[in-house]
C-alpha cells in the first residue's frame, strides 16, 4: 500500500512539475583543471546556493573536441581552461557565448577578460625568467628582448613552440613590439637555446638546476608546486634557481590567466552565471589562487606567503584577448625562427 501511495505521488509530481525544473538546481561544468583545484570551491557554492555542480574534468584539447562534437546537445554550461589563447580558440570553434555581468566586470580588471564578455579570467600566472643563483647575477638580466643577446648563447632552456604558453608569450611580444622586431628577436633567441626544446615548464627548471642551462622560462605556479611538493629532487632544483621579473623598466612581465566561459549550448544559464560570479568573490579568489600558487585575478584578492616571498612585480597590462588574436601569427613566427 505504502509503495502504491509513493508511486502515485511521484506521478503527481512528474505531472505538475515541468521537466525543465529538474535542471533548475544544477549546472554542468567542463574543467580542464584538476579536480582538486576546483572541487572544494564548487562544494561551497552548492552549500550556499543549493545549486548542484556536475563536474567533468579532462585535458583542454579533448574537452574542446567534446564540446564541438556534442554541439547544441552538449550538457555543458561552463568551460574552464588555462591560457587566454585556448579560450580564444574555443570561441573560434563556436562553442561559447558571451555573458553580460556587472559583478564580473566590476571584479575582474578589463585586461583579464574578453572585451565582448566571452571569457573571464579566474586566476593569474606569470611567465618570468628563472636564473641559476650560482651562475647568473640578477643584474645581468633585464627583459625577454635581451635574451636574444649573444651573451646568452647556449644558456637558455625553454619548452617547445607547440606549447600555448610560449605562443602567448610571443603573441604578447608581437602586440608590444610588432611582428618584424619579434621575428628578428626569435631568430636570435632560438640560437641561444642550450638544447632542443623538450618537456614541460618544470623540466626547464630541472635542466637549469642540473647544469644544462643557466636560465629557464616557466610559469610561476610550477615553481610554487616544485617548492611545496613531495618530490625532493624537484625541491632541490627549485632551490637552485630564483625568479627574475623581466621588463620592469617598460611594459612589465608577461602574464596569463586561467578562465571561464559559458558554452553556447548552456541550458542552465542563470545558474551558470551565478557560479561564474561566485568564483570571483574574494573568498573564492583567495582559495582558488592559493591552492595552485597562482595570483588572484581580483584586486581585493590576497597573495599567499609563497607569492609574497617572490616579491611584487609590474605585469604587462596588455588585454589578454590579444594573445588569442595573435596566436596564429605567433606560431608561424616561431616556425620561421625554427623554434622546435
Ligand atoms: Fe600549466
Amino acid at each position: 500500500m505504502k509503495k502504491i501511495v509513493a508511486y502515485a505521488s511521484l506521478i503527481a509530481c512528474t505531472l505538475v512539475v515541468p521537466a525543465k525544473s529538474f535542471a533548475d538546481g544544477e549546472v554542468n561544468l567542463y574543467s580542464a583543471r584538476k579536480e582538486k583545484l576546483i572541487k572544494p570551491l564548487l562544494d561551497t557554492f552548492t552549500k550556499e546556493s543549493g545549486i548542484k555542480v556536475n563536474l567533468v574534468t579532462a585535458k583542454a584539447g579533448p574537452l574542446l573536441k567534446r564540446l564541438q562534437t556534442e554541439g547544441v546537445n552538449s550538457p555543458a554550461d561552463l568551460f574552464i581552461t588555462t591560457d587566454a589563447g585556448r579560450l580564444h580558440k574555443a570561441n573560434e570553434a563556436g562553442v561559447l557565448q558571451s555573458v553580460k555581468s556587472e559583478a564580473l566586470n566590476t571584479a575582474i580588471p578589463a585586461e583579464y577578460r574578453d572585451p565582448a564578455g566571452v571569457w573571464y579570467g579566474l586566476s593569474l600566472r606569470a611567465r618570468p625568467i628563472f636564473y641559476v643563483k650560482s651562475k647568473v647575477k640578477p643584474e645581468e638580466l633585464s627583459s625577454y628582448e635581451d635574451l636574444a643577446d649573444e651573451k646568452w648563447k647556449n644558456r637558455i632552456c625553454i619548452r617547445g613552440s607547440s606549447n600555448i604558453y610560449n605562443q602567448s608569450l610571443v603573441a604578447s611580444m608581437i602586440a608590444n613590439n610588432g611582428a618584424e622586431k619579434t621575428q628578428a628577436w626569435a631568430n636570435k633567441f632560438v640560437k641561444n637555446l642550450a638544447r632542443k626544446p623538450k618537456g614541460g615548464d618544470r623540466d626547464q627548471i630541472k635542466a637549469a638546476a642540473a647544469g644544462e642551462c643557466d636560465i629557464a622560462i616557466a610559469n610561476t605556479y610550477y615553481y610554487g608546486a616544485m617548492i611545496h611538493g613531495k618530490d625532493e629532487k624537484q625541491k632541490k632544483a627549485a632551490d637552485a634557481v630564483a625568479i627574475f621579473w623581466p621588463n620592469q623598466a617598460d611594459r612589465g612581465t608577461h602574464v596569463n590567466i586561467s578562465g571561464i566561459a559559458m558554452t553556447k549550448a548552456s541550458k542552465n544559464k542563470a545558474n551558470a552565471q551565478k557560479l561564474m560570479e561566485f568564483l570571483v568573490t574574494k573568498e573564492s579568489q583567495n582559495w582558488y589562487a592559493q591552492v595552485n600558487h597562482e595570483y588572484p585575478v581580483v584586486a581585493a584578492g590576497e597573495w599567499s606567503d609563497t607569492l609574497k616571498g617572490w616579491g611584487e612585480f609590474k605585469a604587462d597590462s596588455l588585454n589578454l584577448s590579444k594573445l588569442g588574436e595573435l596566436n596564429k601569427d605567433a606560431s608561424q613566427l616561431m616556425d620561421r625562427a625554427k623554434w622546435k
